[in-house]
């Protein structure tokens, strides 16, 4: 039985027809640059989230890169984010002249520690005070611990950007005077970044970001920026650059959210499948150790935060020899991620410190990402861990 880790064709299939008529009539429009289908995504993705606005952009890296630069973020500045992520969230931080700081991460989330970095902002606070940003990754689909880190952003006076890309749809419960209300990511901190790589829970046929903000204010320098700082048109007053999205990527995108909701529910379910099985096969625990959300402040909460399951991802012994196995047993399965920022061989020529971050490099050892796209069938899980369990028992 052949399993990929992410076949994009049974997504595809039922809604191709529709999505070849929206593409057409852009084509026809000849409206090719922003216009209402770039609009009608932002409000639909703002209005999903719970924001404010939504600003187009032609990236996920781009969406973090023009944040920073609505922010101010230069030169000179430090940007507090986590080790343990995919690439853009640091190479955006260095493109504008800042650096990043990072801070280890928890072992059960795989997310960044707010305790650690209480201390990193403590320490920062009572010297040269550069961390000018917190930018938290809500890593494969689940959100980082937002209520502790908005605290902290508040008391240290940082502004935060939501690295959603991987979490368009995961919910954190936030305590208000009302009670626990849940809030979507991307609707915390001062933006929120996503991206429509064609992986993500929503993806497009390219690439394509999205920029979310509460601010009427900062939405607006979100905008102009995207379009070379133009205001009016060929009038610059700021300097940002072509951070456009596309209207074919817009017009399939607004198709594929209505139906965001099932995808991610089928996500979920095939996460509960697996849990199922790898409990039956004894395998749970030990030596497999399955995903889990835990947040300290909120033991009772349901399902403590809603994970999207951007990615599926188990720690194991002998990571890399399972990886071949399965390979060889034709099931997908990737390493997200080998190698932790801070020790990226670009970092080298960079004056940086040489701190480790053992939580973080323990997680880059020990993870392995399963296939877990909603379209999976239970044969097809159960097919995943009857091999996993025959490695462990070779
Ligand atoms: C995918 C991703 C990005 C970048 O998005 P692109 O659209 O590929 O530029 C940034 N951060 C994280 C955590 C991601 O997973």
């Amino acid at each position: 039985m052949k399993v990929p880790l992410l076949d994009l064709q049974p997504q595809m299939q039922p809604l191709r027809e529709e999505i070849l008529t929206a593409v057409t009539a852009v084509i026809d429009s000849t409206r090719y640059i922003l216009g209402p289908e770039v609009a009608g995504l932002e409000d639909e993705v703002a209005s999903y989230c719970g924001a404010h606005s939504g600003v187009g952009v032609s990236s996920g890296t781009d969406a973090l890169l023009v944040s920073l630069m609505a922010l101010g973020i230069g030169q000179g500045d430090l940007v507090l984010t986590t080790p343990y992520t995919f690439f853009a969230t640091m190479g955006s931080i260095i493109r504008t002249g800042a650096m990043p700081v990072f801070c280890d991460i928890d072992p059960v989330s795989f997310n960044i520690d707010p305790e650690a970095m209480a201390e990193i902002l403590e320490e920062d606070a009572r010297g040269e005070r550069r961390i000018r940003a917190i930018m938290p990754v809500h890593l494969f689909g689940q959100c980082a611990a937002m209520e502790r880190i908005l605290e902290l952003a508040r008391r240290y006076e940082v502004a935060v950007i939501e690295d959603a890309a991987q979490a368009i749809g995961a919910e954190y419960p936030m305590m208000t005077e009302q009670g626990v209300v849940w809030k979507r990511a991307g609707s915390m901190g001062d933006t929120g970044c996503f991206s429509f790589f064609p992986s993500k829970n929503l993806g497009g046929i390219g690439d394509g970001g999205m920029v979310t903000t509460n601010e009427p204010a900062l939405a607006g320098r979100l905008r102009s920026l995207r379009n070379h700082g133009a205001e009016p048109k060929y009038f610059h007053a700021s300097i940002g650059g072509n951070f456009r999205l596309d209207p074919i990527q817009a017009t399939v995108l607004r198709i594929k959210l209505s139906h965001l909701e099932s995808w991610h529910q089928g996500r979920r379910r095939n996460s509960e499948k697996y849990r199922q099985y790898f409990s039956d096969s004894g395998l749970n625990g030990s030596p497999v150790q399955l995903p889990e959300a835990v947040y300290r402040d909120f033991p009772d909460a349901a399902d403590h935060n809603f994970h999207i399951y951007n990615q599926f991802i188990i720690r194991v012994p002998r990571r890399d020899e399972l990886r071949a196995y399965l390979q060889e047993h034709e099931i997908g399965c990737e390493v997200y991620y080998p190698l932790c920022l801070h020790q990226q061989e670009c970092l080298k020529s960079l004056d940086m410190s040489t701190r480790h971050f053992p939580v973080a490099e323990q997680a880059a050892r020990e993870s392995l990402a399963l296939p877990i796209y909603p379209e999976l069938s239970d044969a097809q899980i159960q097919y995943v861990v009857e091999t996993i369990h025959s490695f462990y028992h070779r």
